[in-house]
């Protein structure tokens, strides 16, 4: 059987890494995204993977891109809550705009992306939400209280939906990636990145999007049935939660 999956944010970064595993597991995949049409653009000619455009801010939208992906795929299986953004200012320099848009991308978009999917999970006594959150919502971090709130805020949907979900097979797991070298990361200057990042790093380099993707397939196999509201830590040894 060829399960459907639903990336969040899965044409470029982590998610598009993600996403190309996910369809090299086998999985029929559908990948969604912001704005960003023509990075979508090539990242569907170059993978063959249907890209769709919403915002999941917005909740309407979440519900009827949905309804598109599973009239192309059939019912979501595995959803990978992945989209995210960055406003980083120190808390007294961050507006209620750089406030609310983070935590409306990257806390509230969980709920937008996954209530419209979970019924049909429950029907199907099967499904996988898998979302990911960061290092910086298990430690928080300076310059980022926005982004470390919603971030948290992750983890706490994700353990206490996996309670929900566990009766009916569905499980519910967060992957909290360290540095990855991916656009987000690189927006960071050189010279802080060397100086202060990386040797703050023990295994010594960024990690990359295929290694956190790896443990996305994981966690959306069968194998992964006993594993439910859990972190997955993927840090280069950074922080040990
Ligand atoms: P990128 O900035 O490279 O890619 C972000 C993706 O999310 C893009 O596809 C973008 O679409 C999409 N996106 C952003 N906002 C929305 C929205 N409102 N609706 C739909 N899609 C949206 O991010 P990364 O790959 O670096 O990060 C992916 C995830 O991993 C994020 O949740 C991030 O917080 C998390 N993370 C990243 C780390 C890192 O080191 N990079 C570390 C820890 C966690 P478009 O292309 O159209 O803009």
């Amino acid at each position: 059987m060829t399960r459907v999956a639903l990336v969040s944010g899965g044409t470029r970064g982590i998610g598009a890494a993600i996403s190309i595993a996910l369809q090299a597991a086998g999985y029929r995949v559908a990948a969604n995204y912001a704005g960003n049409v023509e990075r979508a653009t090539a990242f569907h000619d170059k993978t063959g993977i249907p890209v769709f455009r919403w915002d999941v801010r917005d909740y309407e939208a979440c519900v009827a891109g949905i309804a598109q992906v599973e009239a192309l795929l059939g019912p979501v299986e595995v959803l990978v809550n992945n989209a995210g953004i960055t406003r980083d200012a120190m808390f007294h320099k961050t507006t209620p705009d750089m406030w609310n848009a983070v935590i409306a991308t990257n806390l509230t978009g969980l709920f937008n992306m996954t209530h419209p999917v979970w019924p049909g999970m429950r029907q199907r006594n099967f499904g996988r939400v898998i979302s990911i959150s960061s290092i910086n919502g298990q430690r928080g971090q300076a310059g980022q209280v926005n982004y470390s709130a919603a971030k948290a805020g992750d983890l706490g949907f994700t353990k206490a939906l996996a309670q929900e979900g566990a009766s009916r097979n569905i499980t519910v797991n967060a992957i909290c990636p360290g540095y990855i070298g991916t656009e987000m990361v690189m927006a960071i200057p050189p010279d802080v990145l060397a100086e202060k990042i990386i040797p703050q790093i023990p295994i010594g380099r960024l990690g990359t999007p295929e290694e956190i993707a790896r443990c996305v397939v994981f966690l959306a196999s069968d194998d992964s049935g006993f594993i439910t509201g859990s972190t997955f830590s993927a840090n280069g040894g950074q922080f040990f939660a």
